[in-house]
């Protein structure tokens, strides 16, 4: 199952980085992250997965109960989230949301449409819609314009538009291709290029183009996240390495190896995630049922 794969593999990245997050790269490299842990940052259990994941999932379950993408639909299982904690695994119920994820879902609280909630200024550039993008990469015949307009829900700047639709394209030729993580890389680089030639927002990423990934900072700005997450693919050769790597650059570790465990997951497969970190994940079973379903869907689309 495919599905699964990624699914898993970003979750399992998000559990990994919750004790840590906030936590600087010079004090990783001192007492590096090389397990599953608990407490830290938030106090959590082991295996508890944050924002990233309630939102992906949330994501999953709109996509199946309305047979395809509906913006409104999306919203208000974010919304769900936040107001009545479904999708969390926490004892705590929701315990991290971003500024501009926050900002948007008031917007539409406040009776703002869909697809006009989201935040545009150039601060708005977190990774908080690069993180809940992956499953967009399993349905067939996803384009470049609905991949945005999800963007768009919380993070209509442009540069996180093009962010989401680079994501969704490594994936997708990681799902249809047997190419190295380099070749996938640079095919994707090579069609977001070409699709948004012109566009100045493509100066932004320009390290990761060109391969360039030397000085990385780990904090939770869009471009930072795909430079660490790449740079980690790029430099590991299995699962549970690239992960750690992008947990012990440090600062945004949850959404970073979130986001690179969805594509190491893909890329290297289910069976490469080590085992008990999976099973540390409190309502594992209720997600592989919610891929199982979510295959199928994907499969009929
Ligand atoms: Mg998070």
């Amino acid at each position: 199952m495919k599905v699964k794969d990624g699914i898993i593999g970003f979750i399992v990245g998000d559990a990994l980085g919750v004790p840590v997050e906030f936590v600087s790269r010079s004090i990783l490299e001192k007492t590096p992250v090389v397990d599953m842990n608990e407490y830290g940052t938030y106090h959590q259990p082991k295996g508890t997965w944050s924002d990233d994941t309630s939102m992906t999932l949330a994501t999953m379950t709109s996509i199946l109960n309305k047979n395809g993408i509906d913006y409104i639909d999306i919203m208000d299982e974010f919304l769900e989230w936040i107001q009545k904690d479904k999708y969390t695994n926490s004892p705590d119920g929701m315990f991290d949301i971003g500024f501009t994820t926050h900002d948007a879902l008031l917007n539409y609280h406040n009776g703002a449409s869909a697809l006009k909630s989201g935040c545009e200024g150039e601060r708005d550039n977190g990774n908080g819609s690069l993180m809940r993008i992956l499953p967009l990469a399993y349905i067939n015949s996803i384009d470049y314009e609905t991949v945005e307009n999800v963007s768009s829900l919380t993070h209509a700047h442009k540069r996180s538009k093009i962010a989401c639709v680079l994501y969704v394209e490594i994936a997708i030729s990681m799902l249809e291709n047997d190419f190295t993580i380099a070749e996938h890389v640079k095919l994707a680089c090579c069609k977001i290029k070409e699709y948004y030639k012109g566009s100045e927002e493509l100066t932004h990423f320009h390290k990761i183009f060109d391969n360039d990934l030397k000085d990385l900072n780990g904090k939770g700005y869009v471009i930072y996240t795909f430079e660490c997450v790449i740079h980690s693919l790029l430099t590991t050769d299995s699962y549970r390495d690239a992960v750690l790597k992008a947990v012990n650059i440090g600062g945004d570790t949850d959404t970073n190896a979130a986001i690179c465990g969805g594509l190491a997951g893909i890329y290297y497969g289910y069976d490469s995630i080590p085992i008990d970190w999976i099973d540390e994940i409190n309502r594992i079973n209720e997600v592989l049922s919610l891929c199982e379903r979510y295959e199928a869907f994907c499969d009929e689309s």
